[in-house]
């Protein structure tokens, strides 16, 4: 394993207790540790903040990160100090006195990192004390909020362009989740970055599984898919500040522990709502996107949407904020097609109240076109959301959306279906003269004895009742479908009518078939997708084990994940350690952690463990099971990915499988290659590149790296030249 990987692993194994390294992460600390700017984007739960923590212990220095809100900065603070990693903030949350010891704790040297926000950055003391201090790296972190063309431009940010002039020597780190490539290409603008290393990481999020469902009751079907998140962190987000009281009392009504968050209600109340979440004393909140980029609890199970977002992107932004600790989680959105066309209204009406460009207008109601054909069309969520990005998807079945998992229902006869309505629409109108709304067009299918029914006469069209028995809320929605397919015109007014247009002629002549999807009916079991899934998890133990997690993070005023993530809960039910040393190979504990909090959870373990008679240090299932070339204190990672090889299977599918980078891959196949010592390694690099490597490694008369690489003129990645160094010494033959 090359030397900086090992001392990477080194840090991350003593401080947060993981065992590898996530994709790209150990490219954008390398880039700080070479001093070259860089612009990182990982999806929401990638992994970014470990590549700025890292840095600062290597080089030994100090470094600085600007985050845009001092809820953030705390939890990364909390998080770190629990860790045992010297950080701190200065933010105007402290006293005076608090930060004027931050300051002297920075000139001692006592510090890796320091929080600030751009404003305080810029302040004339900071930045004398960032010269006497000499920093050598800032981190921006939310670094989309520089460009206007984000969705949540800060102002402030902007004079950060300040920073790459006022500190020459300095490099500067841009890390974002923000996946279009116009915003990435601005913050490198805007920061003034120099040739800057562009690491833009895999946008798909294989541990969620997204489902669109029709919307018919959403409260019924918001309680619904929370029944399968029972105790669970679960974000409602809906369009106005209305609709979010309303739906977190409709929950509360339901028995859900809820509430709501907007930016309507005051700042006390909102910050009490945000911290009752992060503490797990509160599981739901119902909110706008108000609720957003402070949120960074790391268990969130499910975010539902009420209605359809603004924007793929908000979507993905918004969606982004499940699962962020790689464990599984759901996505659910509750879609009408009355969706797109309200959000038309309400962009019109702005439009028109700001006075605002048609080429403003044009733009947002493109991207309510494209998330419109994105929750319209029925194919794999995980694929669509890819491709929206840029990026390609590579398998077919994603196993992790409702269409992969074949939940939605077509109807049978939809062409007829379609006609009926539409032949409907159009006799009420002949009859009438004028046109009606899909309410009003409902009762009259199924047949409802309204007084607007008998006072219209609509009664006594021959169309009358043509779809009784079918409830009028699944007519709606039908309804509904085919002005999303256009197949139906709806007018964009407040009391919006549906007309023909040509395609209803064409449906209605027989020229044309429809397709039509029925609101699912079946109940949809809870999927557990995901890297790690709850096999062997004795439940009872995960549940006493986040009430001592959430005891003690009440107690210590910090969030509850910034004690243990889920992932570390999940493996202590699993595997039941009851000594110091097999509770210190779980995921997620660093020696800080053990030092902290590893006793008491581990007389838990003994104690529910003696209650319920349940078998104990049982690193029994596939990804523990150790196979004969592996010593016992070795990662689950790396026995996993030993056992995968063994199988044959290629570095890509690995990397998959076991969520980590290629780099980190590739360096379990050295070990193992070394270890097994295979007569051939073709299964994992081509001929040519094994005899190029071969060969340069003759040449530049060295088993380093980086000399061979330059000579071969990177064409070769490190991996590649690690695995065939790695195989050759088996052989005998790098000597
Ligand atoms: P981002 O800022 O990209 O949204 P975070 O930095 O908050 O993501 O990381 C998300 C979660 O993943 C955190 O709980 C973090 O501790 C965890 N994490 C980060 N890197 C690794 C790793 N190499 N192995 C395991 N977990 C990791």
């Amino acid at each position: 394993m090359g030397s900086l990987l090992s001392q990477i692993l080194e840090q991350v194994r003593s401080y947060w207790g993981f065992d590898a390294l996530r994709p790209l992460q150990e490219e954008a600390i390398q880039a700080s540790l070479d001093g070259r700017d860089s612009v990182v984007v990982m999806p929401t739960g990638g992994g970014k903040s470990l590549c700025y923590q890292v840095p600062p212990l290597l080089s030994d220095s100090t470094h600085v990160v600007v985050s845009p809100l001092i809820s953030l900065m705390k939890d990364q603070v909390d998080g770190l100090l629990t860790c045992g990693y010297p950080a701190a903030a200065i933010h105007s949350g402290h006293t005076p006195a608090e930060n004027a010891e931050t300051f002297q704790n920075l000139r001692d040297g006592h510090l890796r990192l320091i929080f600030v926000s751009p404003e305080r950055l810029l302040t004339s003391s900071f930045l004398r004390l960032a010269r006497e201090l000499d920093i050598r790296s800032f981190a921006i972190d939310e670094a989309h909020c520089i460009s206007q063309w984000g969705h949540d431009f800060r102002p402030e940010y902007r004079q950060l362009a300040l920073l790459k002039q006022d500190f020459p020597k300095a490099s500067v780190h841009a890390y974002t989740a923000t996946a279009t490539q116009r915003v990435r290409e601005d913050i490198a603008v805007q920061l003034q970055l120099e040739n800057p290393a562009m690491l833009v990481g895999v946008f798909d999020r294989p541990n969620l599984t997204y489902r669109i469902v029709p919307r018919t009751d959403v409260y019924a079907q918001t309680v619904e898919v929370l029944r399968r998140h029972k105790n669970e962190g679960a974000i409602v987000y809906c369009l106005s500040r209305k609709d979010t009281e309303a739906m977190a009392a409709a929950l509360r009504k339901a028995g859900v522990n809820a509430a709501s968050y907007h930016a309507g209600l005051d700042a006390k109340h909102r910050l009490r709502t945000q911290e009752a979440f992060a503490n797990e004393s509160l599981d739901v909140v119902a909110a706008t996107v108000a609720f957003g980029m402070g949120i960074d609890r790391s268990n969130v199970r499910c975010v539902l949407h009420a209605t359809m977002p603004k924007s793929v992107d908000h979507y993905q932004q918004e969606t982004g904020r499940a699962g962020r600790d790689g464990l599984e989680a759901e996505c659910v959105l509750f879609y009408s097609a009355a969706d797109p066309i309200r959000w038309k209204a309400l962009i019109a009406k702005s439009a028109a109240e700001a006075d605002a460009s048609a080429e403003v207008v044009a733009a947002h109601q493109q991207l309510i076109e494209q998330v419109r054909r994105y929750c319209s069309a029925p194919q794999c969520r995980h694929r669509a959301l890819s491709e929206h990005f840029g990026q390609k998807f590579p398998k077919d079945d994603c196993e992790a959306c409702d269409v992969c998992l074949n939940e939605t229902e077509g109807v049978e006869d939809a062409t007829e279906t379609a006609q009926k309505i539409l032949s409907n629409i159009a006799r009420m109108e002949r009859m009438s003269g004028f046109a009606f709304g899909v309410a009003h067009t409902a009762d009259v299918l199924t047949g409802a004895n309204t007084e607007a029914v008998r006072k219209r006469g609509h009664d006594q069209v021959t169309t009358y009742g043509l779809l009784k028995g079918t409830p009028k809320q699944s007519i709606k929605n039908l309804i509904y479908q085919l002005v999303d397919q256009e197949l139906l015109s709806q007018s964009l007014d407040d009391r919006p009518v549906l007309a023909l247009n040509r395609a209803s002629w064409e449906v209605m002549r027989g020229e044309r078939r429809v397709q039509l999807v029925r609101p699912p009916s079946q109940e949809i079991k809870k999927t557990r997708a995901g890297e790690i899934s709850w096999d062997g998890v004795d439940e009872g133990l995960f549940g006493q084990l986040r009430t001592l997690r959430s005891k003690i993070a009440e107690k210590q005023h910090v969030p509850a994940f910034v004690v243990f993530g889920d992932r570390t809960l999940r493996e202590l039910a699993r595997n039941r350690p009851t000594t110091e040393n097999n509770f210190r190979k779980i995921h997620g504990v660093g020696n800080a952690k053990w030092e902290k909090y590893g006793r008491q959870f581990l007389n838990e373990v003994v104690s529910c463990c003696e209650r319920h008679d349940l078998s104990t240090n049982s690193f029994n299932n596939a990804r523990d099971q150790a196979t004969p070339v592996m010593r016992a204190t070795e990662s689950p990672a790396k026995v996993a990915a030993f056992s995968l090889f063994e199988k044959g299977a290629s570095v890509d599918k690995v990397a998959t499988s076991l969520d980590r980078a290629k780099t980190t891959v590739f360096g379990y196949l050295g070990e193992f290659v070394a270890s097994t010592q295979p007569a051939s390694i073709e299964k994992w690099i081509s001929k040519a590149h094994y005899e190029a490597v071969a060969h340069a490694a003759c040449e530049v008369d060295s088993k380093l790296l980086k000399p061979i690489y330059e000579h071969l003129n990177e064409s070769v990645s490190y991996g590649e030249i690690r695995l065939v160094l790695a195989h050759l010494e088996t052989c005998g033959e790098s000597e």
